[in-house]
């Protein structure tokens, strides 16, 4: 479904991925690791239009993505969690999730919110409930749960677990994978919690200053 070939990224002159390989497919969930700058929200962000100028074979669903902008990415079923989260505090909670449904596709069946956001309270808006302020994990929290609620076929998340207390690595690892495995939703994930990763995904790519350096199953990691 996901097809990255030879792709050079750029940020100005900086030249970032360099002929970057991997592909995704259908109901796959595969993991992206890498060094700290190896490249990694680069190649989500590209797969987005998020950012980065890009030259190379990017294919989703045997379409051409370049030239295609993001909100049409998004209605193609692609789906990112951006490292940098947006909340809206003047929204309720259940709002903020339904923000994402513009991007789900009537033909998708629904994707039950996860149960790891089920126990915030949905109604008030969160800067009256929180005054304005949810802590880092909540946030991203919130933002995972939006993303799955958009119905992608292919869910990107980037860094989902970072400041996240251990049990509720556990509760979203748990969650992740039930939403991708009753959705058959596929999933690309950044991540440097590796426990979390082995959890979440079948298949593992390596990103060392914008080369791919390994792939294959967990077990030849
Ligand atoms: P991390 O694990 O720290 O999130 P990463 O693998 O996601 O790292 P990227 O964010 O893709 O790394 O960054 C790759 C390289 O691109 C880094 O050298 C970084 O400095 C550079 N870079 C990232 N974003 C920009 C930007 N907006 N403008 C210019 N350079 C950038
Ligand atoms: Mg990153």
């Amino acid at each position: 479904m996901l097809e990255v070939r030879e792709l050079d990224a750029f940020y100005g002159d900086s030249h970032i991925l360099l002929g970057a390989q991997i592909s995704v497919k259908a109901g796959q969930r595969v993991a992206l690791l890498g060094r700290n700058g190896a490249g990694k929200s680069t190649l989500l962000k590209s797969v987005m239009n998020a950012g980065p100028r890009v030259r190379g074979i990017l294919r989703f669903d045997g379409k051409d993505l370049h030239g295609v902008p993001t909100h049409q990415r998004t209605r193609m079923g692609l789906s990112l969690v951006p490292e940098d989260r947006r909340i809206f505090t003047h929204l309720t909670v259940a709002e903020n999730i339904a923000m994402a449904r513009y991007g789900a596709s009537p033909t998708r069946p629904a994707v039950p919110v996860a149960d790891i956001i089920a126990r915030f309270p949905m109604l008030a808006p969160l800067q009256q409930r929180y005054g304005g302020q949810l802590s880092g994990g909540q946030q991203q929290l919130l933002a995972v749960a939006r993303a799955m609620a958009a119905n992608p076929s292919l869910l990107l998340l980037d860094e989902p677990t970072e400041g996240l207390a251990p049990i509720i690595v556990e509760e979203m690892a748990r969650d992740v994978v039930r939403t991708c495995t009753e959705g058959n939703v596929a999933l690309l994930l950044c991540e440097q919690n590796i426990w979390f990763a082995r959890r979440c995904t079948q298949y593992v790519y390596v990103i060392d200053t914008g080369r791919v350096v390994f792939e294959g199953d967990w077990e030849h990691f």
